[in-house]
């Protein structure tokens, strides 16, 4: 069994990103290179920190909580999870490549403290967007492609995104001389720390341009509406993100497009309620059916079931219907099927029930003071 994130840290599975913070922060003190002779400290401190990085992230973290540890470790690798620009070009290997002398842990450090690393440079991958979709629990049930309208930022047809005609007459940024990102240096707890950000001026580019595209304005950008297919896969959850690589904002200077994030969001349904992988809903069978045992059919999200209640069946058992469920995400098979059901005691009686139900009640000896009280009763209501 391999040791999940959570593990690395020793927090629960629904710990709080305070929690985590706190758990990552002593996982530093105590395996940190610089102040651990242990010989797989470094080890330990790589995976702490991935770990942190990866579950203070929300949307990483649930994709994590879903993928399960070793699927997310693979496609973590393959650059697949990375959700901003700034990690762009990390992939690679998922505890942060090998090596690593002091002074890039520091790095690290310095950027888990202070939330720094800001990379200058004139190519940033587009960010990624988020929407929502809602669709119902048959539809989860059997997975569908949907289609999706969003209005989204768009590379700009009249400039090919560049924010000015071509032929403009141009010049060098005076501001970053071209270079396109500017230098600053901070004093921090760990000394003198040189940070790059990109030239305002000319927003990373190195050059300024005379004329602005009239139809972005310069932005290289506008907002065009479109209509995409989105996959669901068959039994995905509610709250679940599915990513759409390459569907979200432009990225700047070549880069690749960010990503388009779509929230599923699944409404109730009136007879079925879902836990997890499993279903539950309520069967109403008759008093005889109760009594004597019979076999009763329910209509499900995959047609018609069979199953048995045994003679003598109360009101209110609970019957598992295996592999009945919702189909399981990324995995084989399905959950069950939990059938609660119920007794419907009759409201109306033709003389030849009525009569039967007197003589049963009659043959059941001790209770028959009451049960001729309801009967009575029952007679007086007709
Ligand atoms: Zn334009």
């Amino acid at each position: 069994m391999t040791e999940d994130f959570y593990d690395t840290l020793g927090v629960s599975r629904d710990a709080s990103e305070e929690e985590i913070e706190s758990a990552y922060r002593e996982a530093v003190r105590e395996y940190h290179p610089d102040v651990s002779d242990e010989p797989d400290a470094e080890e330990k401190f790589k995976k702490a920190k991935k770990a942190k990085e990866v579950l203070t992230d929300d949307e990483q973290r649930r994709m994590y909580d879903q993928m399960g540890h070793e699927q997310f470790v693979e496609a973590d690798k393959r650059g697949a999870t990375d959700s901003g620009g700034a990690r762009g070009g990390r992939g690679g290997d998922p505890f942060g490549g090998a090596g690593g002398g002091g002074f890039g842990n520091m790095q690290d450090i310095f950027d888990q403290f202070f939330g720094g690393g800001s990379g200058g440079g004139g190519s940033r991958r587009g960010k990624d967007l988020k929407t929502k979709l809602t669709i119902d629990l048959e539809t989860a049930y059997h997975g569908t492609e949907k289609e999706l309208t969003v209005t989204r930022p768009e590379s700009c047809d009249e400039c090919n995104g560049r924010g000015h005609p071509p032929g403009t007459d141009s010049r060098t940024c005076p501001e970053c001389n071209g270079r396109g990102e500017q230098t600053r240096v901070q004093e921090t707890a760990f000394g003198r720390m040189q940070q790059r950000t990109t030239c305002r001026r000319c927003e990373g580019e190195g050059t300024i341009y005379e004329e602005r595209c009239s139809t972005c304005r310069g932005d290289g950008v506008v907002r065009n509406e479109a209509t995409l297919s989105v996959e669901i896969p068959a039994g995905i959850q509610d709250g679940m993100t599915l990513r759409m690589r390459g569907e979200g904002a432009p990225g700047e200077g070549g880069a690749r497009n960010g990503d388009l994030l779509v929230e599923i969001k699944i409404e109730d349904h009136p007879e079925f309620e879902r836990e997890g992988s499993d279903l539950q809903t309520r069967k109403a069978i008759s008093f005889p059916q109760a009594v004597f045992g019979d076999t009763v059919e329910l209509e499900t999200f995959d047609g018609v079931v069979e199953f048995d209640v045994p003679e003598g069946t109360q009101s209110g058992e609970t019957f598992r219907l295996g592999g009945k469920g919702m189909p399981r995400p990324q995995r084989r098979g399905q959950g069950d099927l939990y059938v609660q059901v119920q007794v419907v005691t009759p409201d109306s009686l033709n003389e030849e029930q009525r009569e039967a139900l007197e003589a049963f009640a009659e043959a059941g000896g001790e209770n028959i003071e009451v049960e001729q009280g309801f009967f009575d009763r029952l007679r007086n209501s007709f």
